[in-house]
């Protein structure tokens, strides 16, 4: 272990926030939430039930003229002064995610809470530079469009990138005019909270933004029926978003699903196979595998599948794995004790239909210090592409590699799960990496990278993995209704009844 401190923040808020206040449940209900590298609970934290929603709720609503009315550079200033806070706040805010989630230090430090500050700084900027469009129709008319808010947001988040998720859904929203309420995974409340308490600090107006930790299957599942809630922006897995879709009719809320994925992830035998073995060791590594893009299909070209194979798995062993708030550490524990039996299930799944596990499939073996986390060993399994650890989410640093021998079949096996969020693939060839990148079934696709993400890039899937798009002007128009405005400037309309 390195020297450095692994010393977790000394205040964490663990209250309901609603207009513009850190408060209790109603009922005082609260739930613990544990630190997954020791299976030690991190404090108890306020659990919202339904009537905190409606409490919320009614804040946003009333929050909602008077915001929308700002202008959208006042607006945007608010998410500037945020942006800075979280990168003058940035060791604190990464503590806290390391310590709720398990992903390690040195990830939090250099991808969430950059990435974090980037979303609300992009949208901070967007804000006054999202326009509508004037459209050329037939003379003596003008035709607009206004891009006018959608009312009050709901916005339920998963427990993989909390803080991450919390930017994406919060940045264009507000951005757009937008008043919000906002669940957090009942598993990684902590830095929803702490962004709550930077709103505050920046002045953003009370009801503007409320956060309410709680259990999905009953605050989640009210907030998807609310009359109130004109739409629902949900990142979690395929089985709830379609529970979500059901519920939101009602009201016919607007619905935007960022759900589960089955990244492909090719290589070729003409790739640049030191950067594809590294690139494809992050695709499936980096937080424990728990992305919803990971490259969790290894699919490749049976001529270099030996040479890869062998310097993948050493690399994959070689993984320094430990508490993630030591700096030195590069894969922690898995967010939860139950998630991580999920994972471990899927080493026997594989076994049962006949695969290989290459490596890992285990906790980490040796390491009393980490005997009370939900650590797993990265791991790499050969199986069929009909194998269900080929075909369901795994989301664990779990890889399942198969080969192919022509173009034809890389991309029959690529497109063959339900998924479609995100996939890569290595190739020197140009005409190739093009072709491919037009024929998967994606909703992004990596070119000798994987896994690149950025406030103005749009984000999201095809198939089971949802629909909508998060990030770049695409976010915008998810989080804004167009009107479209006729004006007769010049035109002589002869008398449809003439009398
Ligand atoms: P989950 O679906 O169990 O939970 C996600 C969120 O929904 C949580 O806040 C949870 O409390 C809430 N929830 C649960 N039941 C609900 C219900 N009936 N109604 C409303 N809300 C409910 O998912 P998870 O296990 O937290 O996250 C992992 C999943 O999220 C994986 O499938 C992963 O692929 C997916 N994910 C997708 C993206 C993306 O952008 N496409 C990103 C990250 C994670």
């Amino acid at each position: 272990m390195s020297t450095a401190s692994t010393a977790a923040p000394s205040r964490i808020q663990s209250d309901l926030f609603i207009n513009g206040e850190f408060v209790k449940a109603e009922g005082g209900a609260t739930a613990p939430t544990h630190n997954p590298h020791d299976n030690s609970v991190i404090t108890e934290v306020a659990s919202a039930g339904k009537a905190d929603v409606d409490k919320a709720v009614t804040a946003a609503t009333e929050a909602f003229p008077k915001w929308a009315a700002l202008s959208a550079a006042e607006r945007g200033r608010y998410l500037l002064r945020l942006a800075d806070l979280i990168e003058e706040r940035g060791h604190e805010l990464a503590t806290l995610e390391s310590l709720d989630t398990g992903h390690p230090m040195r990830d939090t430090t250099r991808l969430d809470v950059p990435r974090a500050a980037m979303t609300f700084r992009y949208f901070g900027g967007m804000a006054d530079k999202f326009e509508g469009a004037v459209i050329p129709v037939e003379q003596g008319f003008l035709n607009y469009t206004l891009r006018q808010p959608v009312g009050v947001v709901g916005q339920i988040v998963p427990w993989n990138f909390p803080l991450m998720f919390t930017s994406w859904k919060m940045g264009p929203a507000l951005a757009a005019g937008n008043t919000l309420v906002l669940k957090p995974a009942a598993l990684t409340p902590l830095s929803s909270l702490r962004i709550a308490e930077l709103m505050a600090e920046v002045g953003i107006p009370k009801g503007v933004v409320n956060i309410l930790p709680g259990p999905g299957s009953s605050i989640g599942q009210y907030m998807a029926e609310h009359p109130g809630i004109a739409k629902i922006s949900f990142t979690g897995s395929t089985d709830v978003g379609r529970r979500i879709v059901q519920a939101s009719a009602g009201n016919l809320k607007r619905v935007g699903l960022e759900l589960g994925g089955k990244g492909a992830n090719i290589v070729f035998a003409d790739a640049n196979l030191p950067a594809a073995i590294g690139g494809s060791a992050f695709a499936i590594f980096h937080n424990q595998g728990q992305a919803c893009i990971a490259g969790s299909r290894l699919i490749l070209h049976e001529s270099i599948a030996d040479e890869f194979l062998e310097k993948f798995i050493t690399l994959a062993r070689s993984i320094r794995i430990g508490n993630p708030l030591d700096p030195a550490t590069e894969m922690g524990p898995l967010t939860s004790l139950g998630h991580r039996d999920k994972v471990l299930g899927y080493c026997e799944i594989a076994a049962e239909q006949g695969g290989k596990i290459l490596t890992g499939g285990k906790p980490p073996q040796d390491r009393p210090d980490l005997a009370n986390g939900y650590y797993v060993q990265p791991t790499v399994v050969q199986a069929r592409p009909q194998d269900r650890v080929s075909c369901e989410e795994v989301f664990g640093p779990f890889v399942v590699v198969s080969t192919f021998k022509t173009d034809e079949e890389a991309l029959q096996i690529a497109n063959g799960v339900e998924y479609g969020l995100g996939g890569g693939l290595w190739t020197t060839n140009l005409a190739r990496a093009h072709k491919f990148a037009g024929a998967i079934k994606s909703g992004m696709v990596w070119i000798n990278c994987y896994k690149r993400v950025n406030a103005a890039s749009p984000f999201g899937g095809v198939g089971s993995s949802g629909y909508g798009r998060e990030m770049g002007f695409e976010a915008m128009h998810q989080y804004t209704e167009v009107k479209s405005v006729w004006v007769n400037v010049d035109a002589n309309i002869p008398p449809y009844y003439p009398r």
